[in-house]
This record gives structure tokens, C-alpha cells and sequence, in this order.
């Protein structure tokens, strides 16, 4: 008899286009394409473009062609399709508003129209600074959005997830470790989404990862502290888990976390100045433990030499120059 074939790993990549691919997003972008493809598995690219005040025009397909020079490759995305699509966030609104609707029903999402100053950063992953504690003030406040709509002023309600009954919630990094979080004591009824389709990062990307089947998620362990709120919404709609590996983020020499006032590390200016893509995945793999510094190496080269466990579990200093 057959063995059962075990579960194909499927990994993402889900950029934002909020800004141009720089050093840091790329190195998370590498342990993540790294991690799929030295198990055999597939990618999924996802444009992750629901923030739009912060969304700069272009910076998608930048994101896109970028990686691509640095030699990432996927299944699904947006400019090739798939089974899964669509692949741009924007595009997939429906989805978001039945899923409030549905949460909605069952008395885990409630209408808030406390003002942004009393609230956690709800659009964005939540990267700067963690999430302020709600008290839950609108809970049980109204019967519907449009009730809320009435009060609030000409300001639009935010959707709330619902943590009164929820239980602690552990997770078992494949890197970072054990993490167990109560979200009920660390920010309370968090944000799910700050529109009124339900259209928000932390419901969006529990969704959408379902929805593409990822079972191995790799991202920047700034948002480790968002995933056991993003866990209760997968167990209210009987979404599978996937694995996690979150990784130290790149800073620069100051400790924070890489931006301009470090230098211009963006992907495209290397790439206008004539480094090469190997020269920035060298650099990058030499902060993992895969290469030697100033090594030059591909995206592909570097299969064979992919551990996780040579990572170390401290922030990547950059600071250094390309040339
Ligand atoms: N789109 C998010 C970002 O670029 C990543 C979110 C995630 O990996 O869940 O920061």
C-alpha cells in the first residue's frame, strides 16, 4: 500500500507596497523563499496593498521586479495567477466583509467607534511598538454597523474582534520558540479591520493565508506578538494553523530598526549603482551563517546551505556599505 505523501510545505512572500523593497525586507523575503523551496515547496507571492494612505503608486510592481533581479521566483502571484487568486489584497474585499459578517453573527466582531487615540494601530501589521490595551468599550454597544455609522460622527467604525471568552493562546515557533500570549489581558478586543468591509491587515492575512493553503509562515518577529490575535480569529472561522518562523528584523547601527536616516539600502539603488544581486545576497546570507562576508552568491546557490538554526536570534546590524 502507498504511504500517505506528507503535506506539501507552501510558503509566502507578502509584501507591501508601502514603501521600496529594502535590505530588511529582502533578508526576511530570503530565509522565506529558502525555507520553502529547500523542503520542495511552493510559493505564493500575495501584495498585501490594503494600507492605502500609506501605499506609494508603483511601489507594487517595484516589489515585484526587484525580487525578481535579486532571483526569487514563486507559483502564484499576482503577475502569473493561480488557483488561489486573486493575489492582490485590494481585490479580495469580498471576502474580508463575509468573514466580518460571519464573525459578526456569532457575537466575535462588534462595530467600535472609539477615536483613533484611544486605539491599537489597526490597518498595518502592526510593526512600531505594541498595541495599546482596549478596554472594550463599544462591546455590546450596538446592534449593527449602521447604529455605529449613526454615532459616530461622520467618522467610520472600526471592527473589533471579540476576546471576552478566548483562552491563552501558545505558540511553538520553529524558530523563535515557545510564545504564549493571553490577547484578552495584552491589548483586549483588538482591531480586525478599520473599514467597514472588514478589509484590514489582521483579518486580511488570516484569510488570505487559508485561503492559499500556506502552511509555513516566515516573517520579521515584529509582528510575533500580533500572531496569537491572529490565531483566535483563525480558530473562530475554522481556519487551519500554519507553522510559524519569525525572524530578527535588520537594523542599523543605532539599534533601530533599518529607515532612511540609515542610508539608502532600497533593493532598486543598489541595483542603479551596478551591485549585483549576488554581492546583496552574499551580504545578507554571511548574516545568517551561510556564506563568508563579502562572499558572492545566488538565491539559488545558496539551497544547500539553508539552516535555520545558524540564524542568529539577535537583530541584524547593518552597517556597512555595497559597492
Ligand atoms: N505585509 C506585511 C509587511 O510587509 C507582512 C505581513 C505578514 O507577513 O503577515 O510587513
Amino acid at each position: 500500500m502507498a504511504e500517505a505523501s506528507p503535506k506539501k510545505i507552501v510558503g509566502r512572500l507578502a509584501p507591501s507596497p508601502t514603501g521600496a523593497l529594502h535590505l530588511g525586507n529582502a533578508r526576511t523575503f530570503m530565509i522565506a523563499w529558502l525555507n520553502v523551496r529547500s523542503q520542495g515547496g511552493k510559493l505564493v507571492l500575495r501584495m498585501e496593498d490594503l494600507d492605502h494612505p500609506k501605499n506609494k503608486a508603483g511601489a507594487d510592481r517595484q516589489a515585484l521586479e526587484d525580487l525578481r533581479w535579486l532571483g526569487f521566483d514563486w507559483d502564484e502571484g499576482p503577475d502569473i495567477g493561480g488557483a488561489n487568486g486573486p493575489y492582490v489584497q485590494t481585490r479580495r474585499i469580498e471576502i474580508y466583509r463575509q468573514a466580518v459578517t460571519k464573525l459578526s453573527e456569532c457575537g466575535l466582531a462588534y462595530p467600535c467607534i472609539c477615536t483613533r487615540r484611544d486605539i491599537d494601530a489597526g490597518q498595518s501589521a502592526p510593526h512600531e511598538g505594541e498595541m495599546l490595551h482596549y478596554k472594550g468599550t463599544c462591546r455590546n454597544r450596538f446592534k449593527t454597523y449602521s447604529e455605529a455609522l449613526l454615532t459616530a460622527n461622520g467618522r467610520l467604525p472600526a471592527w473589533r474582534f471579540n476576546t471576552g471568552t478566548s483562552a491563552p493562546i501558545q505558540i511553538n515557533d520553529l524558530f523563535a520558540g515557545k510564545y504564549e500570549q493571553d490577547v484578552a489581558k495584552y491589548c483586549g478586543d483588538f482591531v480586525l479591520a478599520r473599514d467597514a468591509d472588514g478589509a484590514g491587515y489582521m483579518l486580511a492575512s488570516v484569510l488570505d493565508d487559508a485561503a492559499m493553503g500556506i502552511t509555513e509562515i516566515v516573517r520579521g518577529d515584529d509582528l510575533l506578538s500580533a500572531t496569537p490575535a491572529q490565531i483566535l480569529i483563525a480558530n473562530a472561522l475554522k481556519l487551519p494553523i500554519p507553522s510559524y518562523i519569525h525572524v530578527p528584523l535588520v537594523v542599523g547601527a543605532d539599534g533601530k530598526r533599518l529607515a532612511k536616516r540609515h542610508g539608502d539600502t532600497k533593493i532598486s539603488t543598489y541595483r542603479e549603482a551596478g551591485v549585483k544581486p549576488e554581492q546583496i545576497i552574499g551580504a545578507l546570507a554571511a548574516s545568517c551563517g551561510w556564506a563568508d562576508e563579502d562572499e558572492q552568491i545566488s538565491l539559488n546557490a545558496l539551497l544547500p546551505r539553508y539552516n535555520l538554526h545558524t540564524i542568529p536570534h539577535k537583530p541584524f546590524v547593518w552597517d556597512r556599505e555595497l559597492n
